[in-house]
């Protein structure tokens, strides 16, 4: 069997999306001979900046988004088979991992000032309904949902509640209930029926609006949480009694950086322990879900943390998953975009 998540699935895709330079820099060069491959030069005098005594590092990907590559073309080549999978009806997941600054929001949600800088959420919606316009022997309904995960507490970003208070201690916690049938349900988090793309780009908006609000109660802003922008879909066929349902999941993770712990207490380090311990779950469901489609095991470590349990429907088998691991070329950043590497290559 192909190295895969599944049957029939091409595992998961991953693509390193490289952020414009705040600075000149050299050091980050992309072999282009297959436009895969990158390299990291990092020359000996960096080792300032190099925790180790390796200098020359090669990372294979799927696929390479230079700093030049607009947000079109990241929806294009990350996007667009994630919507069309949730059309298909299979549910998708799009993540985006790296360091905070290195370009997640700017990759998943978009830049606010200029039209051309949407990110994947708002291009996804638009696809949608263009979509749905287009299919008319299927009939279509869609829901929103916003989550945010806090040291593994779950909020609902679209929350009325977030009206009236700016503390995550005030707001219903979302929870994951077990039934007896072995389904799994979120309580508290709210679906919005959309029926057109201005509906659903306003809770998008709503939810950010949110997210930043509530950021006064976390320590470095928004890149203490994972945020998972939810669209589930309904199709039925005319005619047909069988509705098909699907969701697609785009994800926000928290930023990947190392705090050190010397120097780190109280409510940053227990931040820190939950952010670490959230992404290494993730990394062992991803790798669990390799080794099961090599027939090898069977049990995927889902209920490890809420990210992996809201997830677990939408994750191997034929879910498409795609993670745009996010870098940031200055030197200075070069043990982080390394660790992103890694990272990207244990889950590949
Ligand atoms: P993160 O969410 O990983 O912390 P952001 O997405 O907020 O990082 O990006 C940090 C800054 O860099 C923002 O001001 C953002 O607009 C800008 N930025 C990130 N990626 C790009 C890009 N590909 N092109 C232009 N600006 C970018
Ligand atoms: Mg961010």
């Amino acid at each position: 069997m192909p190295k895969g998540l599944g049957a029939g699935d091409q595992g998961i895709q991953i693509f390193l999306r490289v952020r414009p330079s705040q600075k000149p820099s050299g050091y980050l060069t992309i072999d282009n001979k297959d436009d895969r491959g990158l390299s990291f030069h990092v020359p000996k005098d960096e080792d300032l900046y190099v925790n180790n005594t390796r200098t020359d590092y090669k990372f294979k990907f799927n696929g390479i988004l230079p700093s030049q590559t607009g947000q079109e073309e990241v929806f294009d080549k990350v996007g667009s088979q994630a919507v069309q999978n949730a059309l298909d009806g299979f549910n998708s997941t799009i993540f985006a991992y790296g360091q905070t600054g290195s370009g997640k929001t700017f990759t998943i949600t978009g830049g606010s000032e200029r039209y051309v800088d949407r990110g994947i959420i708002p291009r996804a919606i638009s696809m949608l309904f263009s979509e749905f316009a287009k299919n008319t022997e299927t009939q279509y309904s869609c829901f929103i949902s916003y989550l945010e995960i806090y040291n593994d507490k779950g909020y609902d970003l679209l929350d009325s509640d977030h009206e009236s208070t700016s503390r995550l201690s005030d707001l219903k916690k979302v929870m994951m209930l077990e039934d007896e049938d072995g389904n799994y349900h979120l309580k508290n988090l709210s679906m919005h029926p959309v029926s057109c793309e201005e509906d659903a780009l306003n809770c998008l908006f709503l939810g950010d609006t949110n997210r930043a609000i509530s950021e006064t109660d976390m320590n470095q802003a928004s890149s203490r949480s994972h945020c998972i922008f939810t669209v589930s879909i309904e199709g039925r066929k005319q005619g047909s009694d069988t509705v098909t349902r699907s969701k697609l999941h785009l994800v926000d993770l928290a930023g990947s950086e190392r705090v050190h712990k010397t120097s780190t207490t109280g409510q940053t380090l227990r931040e820190a322990k939950h952010i670490n311990s959230s992404l290494f779950y993730l990394e062992m469901v991803i790798v669990a879900l390799h080794e099961k489609g090599n027939n090898t095991r069977s049990h995927i470590p889902y209920r490890n943390s809420m990210m992996t349990s809201v997830l677990r429907d939408s994750l191997g088998g034929n879910c498409k998953t795609v993670m745009v691991a996010t870098v940031s070329p200055e030197r200075g950043h070069t043990d982080e975009s390394i660790s992103t590497c890694n990272f990207a290559q244990r889950v590949a």
